[in-house]
């Protein structure tokens, strides 16, 4: 029997023009359920940081609509932007602050309460518990990788995009990274993930999303072919 997946994420029409008037997407269509892993691909320019920035309410749209969990991501942005979590390709950190620090303030710009216990298991999910204390500055490039992601997720949120996460990353901390990614996936987070290096990561994704001309070209990949 067939079971059907509750859609998280659904996209219908996007047109995003910026101001200079030039046509980022064309008019795209995309439906994401919950709980998939998606790599989300595309030249430079193709529009996929657009796409991602729309989703979460960052980037204003010229026509269409987005949903998130059945939110309106204009009308109801409170309530999506509190599904979401982004990890922004450049990493953003404040090189004195303690981790715990950090993460807690990422937690109390959503208006959350202070929830110990769910940060302290998030630091452990993200081999970061034993770093707690340290300023990030003492930490090595893969450790803060993996603090921008506890800093996405600090308020509990169902969905994470990263964009480039594994740009300047070397390889046996590429793996450990997708390792993560995946157990988060495991747990129930959808997770959509921008690369321009599928290689590294083929076989973790249940869906390969590909933006050309604006619209998204949508491949499935049938994990059993993988083996
Ligand atoms: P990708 O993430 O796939 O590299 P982007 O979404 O960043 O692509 O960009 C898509 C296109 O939109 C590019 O041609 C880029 O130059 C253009 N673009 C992005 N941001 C702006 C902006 N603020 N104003 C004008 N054009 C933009």
């Amino acid at each position: 029997m067939d079971v059907k997946l509750s859609e998280i994420i659904t996209v219908t029409s996007l047109v995003k023009k910026y101001d200079n008037k030039f046509l980022a997407l064309n008019g795209l269509n995309l439906n994401i359920n919950q709980g998939e892993i998606i790599a989300l691909l595309g030249p430079n320019g193709a529009g996929k940081t657009t796409l991602i920035s729309t989703i979460c309410g960052l980037t204003s749209i010229t026509s269409g609509k987005i949903e998130v969990n059945g939110f309106d991501v204009i009308k109801d942005y409170r309530k999506t932007r509190e599904i979401i979590g982004l990890v922004p390709q450049e990493l953003a950190l404040e090189p004195f602050e303690k981790v715990i620090n950090s993460v807690r303030f990422s937690r109390r710009l959503f208006g959350k309460k202070d929830d110990n216990k769910y940060l302290d298991q998030l630091l452990i999910k993200l081999q970061l518990f034993d770093k707690k204390d340290n300023i990030i500055k003492s930490l090595s490039g893969g450790m803060k990788r993996r603090v921008m992601i506890a800093k996405a997720l600090s308020h509990n949120p169902s969905i994470l995009f990263l964009d480039e996460p594994t740009v300047g990353v070397d390889r046996e901390n590429v793996k450990n990274f997708y390792k993560t990614v995946n157990e988060l996936n495991k747990e129930g987070i959808t997770i959509i993930l921008i690369t321009h290096n599928l290689s590294e990561a083929t076989g973790e994704f249940t869906h390969i999303l590909s933006i050309h001309n604006g619209e998204a070209v949508v491949k499935v990949i049938d994990q059993e072919d993988e083996d």
